[in-house]
């Protein structure tokens, strides 16, 4: 939300939640989770971070910078303003920057270092990391202890006065209390959860007791007019509370933080997000997914769902990150939002917590952990200073050509992302593997070994990633583990082998399946081809960010600032002997471009002017129709690809999930235009469930009118399925006729791939017919204008009448496996 005021504080507004996170809590020591109420509607859950430890690479490099960090802070320095706030004397001298004692935010440092002391101890059970933590619980405990003799309300904690409070209901000028308050009761619920302190669980009770005091007493509408402040996590982490506890009182308390300005429009699927402040909402979202697994209540999941898909789809930059100057612009508005002020640290933060709460939902979803490793790689993981034994982070990220990333320090910055900094830091393993019963997901592909709490079974994942994309598990021990190992959509393909022994591989933009009982020393070994492609902006094709595989790469600009995007000439793009470093020729001369995490010390641009078309990438569109709601339809590519419903095309109930339906009378499903141009060979695929088989029908017709174009019908004059190409009209066809007709009234799945001179046509995942004499390619047929599900070229074909499901296109003919991959898992 915009703040009350404009001042240097609405720029330096911000916000993040908690680490929580976890779909089931426990101790990460090796206790098991306890938590008091399952969650509902979840079905992987994360391992404890003791389980997990990280092999050498920059993600170890980082947490040990960020350890470090903290064995270094003083405890006193930190408890100095608590302290001084209720009386207790204090001769530490006081933090400096967003702690100073004259900052309205002060205090919120300390709840980021509970969070990342518990962390670190789970990780590591190096106890200095829980003394210290101790020692912080048991002064905070001290502080709150002298609350009413402060003149405050019983249970009030913080390193501000209760005034604050009564400022932000009274709706004058303060910054973000409860911000604030949100980092203490999240730090002390993960002092609890990861370390064991139970007096950590009683300050935070006594003083979430506080916070349903201060807010029961207020009308449903003065609460709603206070939550046009800032106040991050409260929800969310009172949520967390309820399910630890079972205490409903937490439940209602957290539900006093229900948006409503925020979430009714989620709710309906409307992105109304422009000029809200970004790190302001994402909490509220990642409230609502918890609030979903504590109450069953759909509409809560929905709005987390449609939260995270506008955002991801419309508002992020190449990079993952969101914001400009804090604030989400107009959807889809990118190249014109780069700036000094870009890409602020703590929205990513809270945006791959959420991605993880989404993907306990479902965790059948690859492109939620495409965005997670995308944002964490090309953003989080360069944003702490590697020059820094203490792990200074930045707080914004810039985005403008001539950007240097800027970087906090000891005592004298503490900003938000300083504090959301040190949170990531120390949680690198918590998002590799996550399991249920004997399924085990692989997510992320980062050095590490896993030691399964419960079974005798480890699982070793050595890797240089992204430097090479190959990974291999070695397992030690043995039973049955149903792996799930996730096949990025960037991947041209996946090579996977079982003791070298080649394996089917699923289309990417999925999971490779591998169910067996193992024994001690079994590999696999996966291989994911990274393509050097572009992206461009949905706002401006010619601004484009190159990248290898999901890894950004930024011109490497010295000390030299720019005054606006290079112009990059593609076609000098050269590869080095380093396979993510690469040179080119730019308006700016002779340019080396490496990974944009690798940036740092110097000027760099990751955008660029770019004047022709970006080669196609391997998956090119992928609809899953799960909205439900809406006239829209997101691309889970990440490509941006967004469709649109059309002639009254409306929702139905899917394969999986939703579908969209089209009834025969005009609807249809618009692409937007040029999807395979530059494209020599194409898979498109869906599941179709036929209302009526009717001749000259379409699934998809890609063309610009009736002269140029290349589609698949479910019927033609023979009676059964087509898939036809042209660049000179119908008399022009070239074709592959099926050989049976297709069945009203169930799930088909169908696809057809062309690549060279041979093209299939696949029905339930098994080829049906093939023509080796196709001679016309997709990008023959330029970048085509008139894409469509559901609606021929021809104005007088009729329309289809079927639900449609999991339409996906790529520039590259899968593979009989892949194909019958999409067909076997549904996708
Ligand atoms: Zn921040």
């Amino acid at each position: 939300m915009p703040p009350l005021f404009l001042s240097r504080r609405a720029l330096l507004q911000s916000s993040a939640a908690v680490a929580a996170g976890a779909a089931v809590g426990g101790l990460a020591t090796g206790a098991p989770a306890q938590a008091a109420r399952p969650d509902i509607g979840v079905s992987a859950y994360p391992f404890p971070l003791g389980a997990v430890a990280l092999l050498p690479g920059p993600f170890a490099d980082n947490t040990a910078r960020t350890h470090a960090y903290l064995k270094f802070l003083d405890a006193d320095r930190l408890l100095h303003m608590f302290r001084v706030t209720v009386g207790i004397a204090s001769s530490a001298t006081a933090c400096g920057g967003w702690e100073s004692p004259s900052t309205e935010l002060r205090g919120h440092s300390m709840g980021h270092v509970l969070s990342a002391l518990a962390q670190a101890y789970a990780s590591t059970g190096d106890t200095a990391f829980k003394a210290k933590s101790d020692y912080l619980v048991t002064s905070l405990a001290a502080c709150q202890d002298r609350a009413t003799a402060a003149g405050f309300n019983a249970g009030y904690l913080s390193a501000f006065p209760e005034s604050f409070i009564d400022r932000v209901e009274a709706r004058q000028q303060v910054w973000a209390p409860y911000y604030t308050l949100h980092k203490t009761i999240a730090g002390l619920l993960d002092a609890y959860r990861l370390t064991g302190s139970a007096l950590a669980l009683a300050v935070l009770q006594r003083k979430a007791a506080w916070v349903a005091l201060r807010n029961s007493r207020l009308t449903y509408a003065q609460r709603q007019n206070m939550l046009d402040t800032e106040f991050g996590g409260m929800a969310e982490t009172l949520t967390n509370l309820y399910q630890l506890t079972d205490n409903p009182a937490h439940l209602t308390t957290a539900q006093y933080f229900d948006h409503a300005e925020i979430f009714d429009p989620l709710a309906a699927n409307t992105d109304a997000l422009a000029n809200y402040h970004a790190n302001t909402q994402i909490p509220k979202a990642l409230a609502a997914i918890r609030e979903y697994h504590a109450t069953g209540t759909t509409r809560y999941r929905d709005i987390a769902v449609n939260f995270w898909t506008m955002v991801v789809n419309r508002h992020s930059y190449a990079i993952g990150a969101n914001s400009n100057g804090e604030y989400f612009k107009a959807p889809g508005r990118i190249a014109g939002e780069l700036s000094d002020t870009t890409a602020e640290c703590c929205n990513s933060y809270n945006m791959l917590k959420l991605t993880r709460q989404l993907f306990f939902t479902t965790p059948g979803r690859a492109d939620l952990f495409d965005f997670h490793e995308k944002a964490l790689f090309n953003h989080l993981l360069g944003a702490q200073n590697p020059a820094s034994a203490h792990g200074f982070h930045s707080y914004y990220t810039p985005l403008r050509a001539g950007g240097i990333k800027a970087y906090s320090n000891d005592y004298d910055d503490f900003t938000c992302c300083h504090g959301t900094g040190m949170e990531t830091n120390t949680k690198h393993g918590d998002s590799i593997y996550f399991v249920n019963g004997d399924t085990l997901w692989v997510n992320l592909f980062i050095a590490s070994v896993l030691t399964w709490p419960g079974r005798s079974i480890t699982v070793r994942q050595d890797t240089t990633f992204p430097q090479a994309g190959t990974t291999r598990l070695t397992v030690t021990g043995s039973g049955t583990i149903d792996l799930r190992v996730r096949v990025p959509a960037w991947a041209a393909g996946a090579t996977i082998r079982v003791n070298g022994a080649l394996q089917p591989a699923p289309a990417p933009g999925g999971y490779a399946a591998i169910s067996r009982t193992w024994t001690s020393g079994d590999t696999v070994d996966i291989t994911l081809p990274m393509a050097l492609t572009r992206e461009s902006t949905p706002d401006n094709s010619a601004v484009q960010a190159v990248k290898v595989g999901p890894i950004v790469l930024a011109g490497q600009y010295g000390t030299s600032n720019l005054s606006g995007l290079p112009t990059l000439t593609a076609s000098t793009l050269t590869a080095t002997a380093d396979p993510l470093r690469y040179t080119a020729t730019a308006s700016t001369g002779q340019v080396t471009l490496l990974p944009f995490y690798q940036t740092h010390g110097q000027r760099y641009s990751v955008y660029w002017t770019v004047n022709d078309t970006p080669p196609p990438v391997p998956f090119v569109a992928h609809y899953p129709f799960d909205e439900g709601s809406g006239t829209t339809a997101a691309d889970a590519t990440g490509n941006g690809r967004t469709a649109t419903l059309a002639g009254g095309a409306t929702w139905t109930t899917g394969r999986t999930g939703n579908a969209v339906n089209l009834t025969g009378t005009g609807a249809y499903v618009q692409l937007p235009p040029g999807l395979l141009a530059g494209a020599t060979a194409f898979t498109a695929a869906c599941w179709v469930r036929l209302d009526a088989v009717t001749a000259w029908t379409r699934i998809f017709d890609f063309g610009s009118g009736t002269g140029v174009n290349m589609f698949l019908t479910p019927r033609s004059s023979s009676g059964f399925p087509r898939y036809a190409i042209t660049t000179g009209g119908a008399g022009a066809e070239q074709r592959i006729d099926g050989t049976s007709a297709l069945t009203a009234g169930v799930w088909t799945h169908l696809a057809v791939t062309q690549t060279g001179n041979l093209g299939v046509l696949y029905v339930n995942g098994a080829e049906v017919a093939r023509n080796t004499s196709l001679t016309t390619r997709p990008a023959a047929l330029g970048a085509t204008t008139s894409n469509r599900l559901g609606r021929s070229q021809y104005a007088g074909d009729p329309t289809l009448d079927a639900a449609l499901d999991g339409f996906r296109v790529y520039a590259r003919a899968l593979t009989a496996a892949e194909v019958a991959s999409l067909h076997s898992t549904g996708s």
